[in-house]
């Protein structure tokens, strides 16, 4: 333990209140699959995304990051319903 090693915790400030609710609701597991499944256009790869931002657009719960391994911007969509 270095205190390098985050594991993402969004649903913080960068959350609309509208997707932090969304995403209070998915399960812990699939927040970490979403969370640590990104695809990643610089590494054309999957990554991690880290300090995630959350905005909900017509239902769907849009994700915005930065990739682990490039810092690039990452985006994943978790649809509504
Ligand atoms: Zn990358």
């Amino acid at each position: 333990m270095n205190g390098r090693e985050r594991t993402p915790s969004p649903a913080g400030p960068a959350f609309t209140a509208p997707a932090a609710r969304r995403w209070r609701e998915l399960d812990p597991r699939l927040q970490m699959l979403i969370l640590n499944k990104v695809w990643c256009v610089g590494c054309e790869a999957t990554t991690t995304i880290i300090e995630p931002t959350g905005h909900l657009v017509r239902g769907d719960l849009i994700l915005e990051g930065t990739c682990l391994r490039c810092r690039g911007v990452v985006r994943r969509v978790v649809e509504g319903d």
